[in-house]
């Protein structure tokens, strides 16, 4: 694949013919490791207790990074879009209690500055795979800072559009003469089924991993929108060699509304008990990488 230079894995000769991944730091942690990579949190940072308590219960639980939006991406403009910047100071808050990392969306070209001046690694959602502009400005900000950013999959991407998409970001790391600290995370295409919000593509993760060097996370939250159905879907995607997982958690207390509002993704939060439980069901577990 010559259109991909820097984020295909046949340009790279120590990927080639293998599953080995691309490894690099986001702060003490390492990624790309033989150990799937565990990113939790709350969908949307909607007060700070909350946040907190939810930032505590992942870390306990074995989670590396924390989520959680500040900016959000709403089907309808009357929801609640998210904290904004008190959101990004919350995040900090539980970074520095937890020691965790944390990734969350940027959505606008204008707010990659101020995003940047809190996260360790910067989403690109699904709504924005393919928005250019955005993804040479948040590429440039995250090589000169030293950041991550995890590219979520559109709502049907094909192969190339996703490998393309990566292949902005990662010029602009090459540019600065930076490692590509890019994560690839498939989130399922924008169908609905009678039981998920939209339908997981674990196949869609396996060929991702064999074109790419770059770790490959699988999103069951979003893909699958049924906390009913969540695990299955993540031991779907490591059956088929994820890199990682990213879930949200919800407190084992948590109500569908906080504060008077709707709570952002309330049906596909894992509750924090049970995420507990299952990750210690693949603490063993190591990533195939042949
Ligand atoms: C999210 O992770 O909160 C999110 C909005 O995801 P996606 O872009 O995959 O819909
Ligand atoms: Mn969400």
């Amino acid at each position: 694949m010559k259109d991909y230079p820097l984020v295909a894995r046949n340009s790279r000769k120590e990927y080639q013919g293998n599953l080995k991944t691309l490894t690099f730091d986001i702060g003490r942690v390492k990624i790309g490791t033989e150990k799937p990579l565990i990113i939790a949190g709350p969908c949307t940072v909607h007060e700070r207790e909350q946040t907190l308590e939810n930032a505590q219960g992942i870390k306990e639980a074995g989670a590396s990074l924390l989520r959680g939006g500040a900016y959000k991406p709403r089907t309808s403009p009357y929801s609640f879009q998210g904290l904004g910047k008190p959101a990004l100071q919350i995040l900090a808050e539980a970074r520095e209690i937890t020691e965790l990392p944390f990734v969350t969306e940027v959505m606008d070209q204008k707010k990659v500055e101020e995003v940047g001046d809190y996260a360790d690694i910067f989403q690109i959602g699904a709504r924005n795979m393919q928005n250019f502009a955005l993804l040479r400005d948040v590429g440039k900000y995250a090589a000169k800072q030293d950041k991550g950013v995890l590219l979520k999959t559109g709502f049907l991407p094909k192969l190339e559009e996703v490998l393309g998409a990566a292949e902005y970001l990662a010029l602009e790391y090459d540019r600065a003469g930076k490692l590509p600290k890019i994560m690839i995370c498939e989130r399922g295409i924008n169908q609905a089924t009678e039981t998920m919000r939209n339908t997981p593509r674990p196949e869609f993760l396996a060929e991702l991993r064999q074109a790419t060097y770059l770790p490959v996370i699988g999103d069951p939250s979003h893909s699958c929108g049924n906390r009913e159905l969540v695990w299955d879907t993540a031991l779907d995607y490591l059956r088929v060699g994820a890199n990682g997982l990213l879930i949200d958690v919800i407190r084992d207390h948590e109500k569908p509304t906080i504060d008077g509002v709707d709570y952002c993704d309330y049906k596909q939060g894992l509750h924090m008990s049970v995420f507990a439980q299952k990750l210690k069901t693949i603490e063993n577990y190591k990533i195939p990488q042949e």
